[in-house]
């Protein structure tokens, strides 16, 4: 989920993200940070997340109108909550739906357990969970959560080393990038051109 207001998190750095992303897809499949493959969204999250991602996974349709998902902080184990509609999408291997899902994994995956500490006080002798909010236009990127997740779900389904192994004179397919790794158009080619290559 994306929203103009944002808790403040642990700054992040693209190539630190890319590290831990890195480690992630190393966990499941050491080949996959090398060459090119279908990152294993749906059986990550269904069998894994616990384990890898230190999360639990759930399909919510309780979640607000126009919420695909959400990283929900406040319990004990953080929890990843995808809508009914995002999840049906992902069993089809829905490319957006693939993006969204590694998005709050992200969340999950960097900053889950800041986001519980920072939000979680005593008022009026009664647990409760408050995150102080700034606004995302007055963050740098690398400190802005929704960057942060952004970049983690495009470092983890598009792994650096895999996808400079298909360019070519400095230039990368799009439509190569899009069907290899099950991206959209606009997440091979954020990803392509933060990697300093030219789309064609
Ligand atoms: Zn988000």
């Amino acid at each position: 989920m994306t929203l103009d207001r944002v808790p403040l998190v642990q700054p992040l750095s693209r190539a630190e993200i890319e590290r831990r992303a890195n480690r992630l897809v190393a966990e499941i499949d050491p080949s996959l940070v090398n060459s090119p493959g279908e990152f294993p969204v749906l059986e990550v999250l269904e069998f894994r997340s616990l384990e890898l991602l230190g999360a639990e996974f759930d399909v919510s349709d309780e979640l607000e109108p126009g919420v695909e998902g959400l990283m929900d902080p406040t319990m004990n184990t953080p929890q990843i909550r995808l809508s009914p509609e995002v999840y049906a999408a992902l069993q089809e291997g829905i490319p957006r739906a693939r993006f969204t899902a590694m998005h709050e994994a992200g969340h999950a995956k960097l900053h889950a357990i800041q986001l519980r500490e920072q939000g979680l006080k005593v008022q009026d002798g009664r647990l409760v969970f408050e995150l102080y909010r700034v606004e995302r236009r007055k963050l740098r990127a690398f400190e802005d959560p929704e960057w942060q997740a952004n970049t983690f779900a495009g470092c983890v389904l598009m792994p650096g080393p895999a996808i400079m192994s298909l360019a070519v004179c400095g230039g990368i397919q799009v439509s190569a990038v899009q069907r290899l790794f099950g991206v959209s158009y606009s997440a091979a080619m954020t990803r392509i051109e933060k990697l300093g290559l030219r789309g064609y």
